[in-house]
């Protein structure tokens, strides 16, 4: 996808800061963090939202990398939490499939 913006970040089309990177995932920490660990986890391959994956694998890669991630920030210990908005009502703003990974503080619930 030409205009993702996260599409140009997995591609190394904007220089980023790569908090994990392998074949299929890529990981950044987010412009706008909500918690004093932000980091998003995206599959490098163009998806418009979860909805759109078909292959599970794609689900498989994105969790076991993001859980990874968490252990390698030594988040563990006092927890995290992941999020993955999707359309308009779950409140998805970059139409590229991401995980958030958020912590670093008591997070609230319900979330807004
Ligand atoms: P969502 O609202 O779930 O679609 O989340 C999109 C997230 O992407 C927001 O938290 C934004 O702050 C973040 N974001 C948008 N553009 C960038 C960027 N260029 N680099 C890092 N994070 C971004």
């Amino acid at each position: 996808m030409d205009d993702c913006i996260f599409c140009k970040i997995a591609h190394g089309d904007i220089p980023t800061d790569f908090v994990y990177s392998d074949e299929h995932v890529a990981a950044f920490r987010d412009l706008n963090p909500q918690a004093p660990v932000h980091v998003l986890v995206i599959p490098k391959e163009h998806y418009a939202s979860g909805v759109a994956v078909e292959d599970a694998s794609v689900w498989a890669n994105l969790m076991s990398s993001a859980v990874k991630i968490a252990r390698e920030l030594g988040l563990e210990k006092d927890g995290y939490r992941m999020v993955i908005n999707t359309g308009e009502q779950g409140g998805q703003t970059v139409p590229h499939l991401h995980l958030h990974l958020l912590a670093g503080r008591n997070l609230g619930w319900p979330p807004g």
